[in-house]
């Protein structure tokens, strides 16, 4: 697959709101937050999304789940609550083909989601 946007945010070609950075992985503030904490935390090596993913891909993965709770505890809603979730493909509601997981909170969050 092409690179995406985000790929131009890991090289630093293209702004972006960063909250923590690290060898393997990048976190910023999505540009379209839909709580008031909405941060996107990706690889910066690109897969293009979870159905891409291999069992080499897993230790990658479980890092970007630590750098969300990382994320969430330095942004204050660690123990309010938040949601991490990755959305795979059309139906799942994917719209950038570079794996991610958005972290949502600072609010009460619907479950199920739309
Ligand atoms: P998804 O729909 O799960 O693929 O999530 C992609 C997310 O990327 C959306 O929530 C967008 O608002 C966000 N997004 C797209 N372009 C940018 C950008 N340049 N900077 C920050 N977030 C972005």
């Amino acid at each position: 697959m092409p690179e995406t946007i985000f790929s131009k945010i890991v090289r630093k070609e293209i702004p972006a709101k960063i909250v923590y950075e690290d060898e393997l992985s990048l976190a910023f503030h999505d540009i379209n937050g839909q709580a008031p904490v909405h941060v996107l935390v990706i690889p910066k090596r690109q897969i293009d999304s979870l159905e891409h993913a291999s069992p080499d891909d897993a230790a990658l993965l479980g890092h970007l789940q630590i750098v969300a709770q990382q994320v969430a505890r330095q942004l204050g809603i660690h123990e309010s609550g938040y949601r991490v979730v990755m959305n795979c493909g059309a139906d799942g509601g994917q719209s950038v083909g570079h794996i991610h997981y958005h972290v949502l909170g600072g609010r009460p969050l619907a479950w199920p989601p739309g």
